[in-house]
């Protein structure tokens, strides 16, 4: 599911298939001090939610 947001740009439910809405969480925001970029994705579907690194993978 993460590739294929890296790839197309938008992540589908894992449970519904349904395009799920992006929401960008700033690093201040969430109190972590570092540059981490992270993506908070929303299902309209069954308003269900993944959080996840967008950065994770590229450091190593
Ligand atoms: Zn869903």
């Amino acid at each position: 599911m993460r590739e294929s947001w890296r790839t197309t740009g938008h992540a589908l439910c894992p449970r519904c298939q349904v395009r799920m809405r992006e929401r960008s969480i700033g690093g201040g925001s969430f109190g972590l001090g570092y540059a981490r970029r992270r993506e908070w994705l929303l299902c309209p579907s069954c308003r269900g939610s993944v959080l996840f690194d967008a950065a994770r993978g590229t450091r190593t």
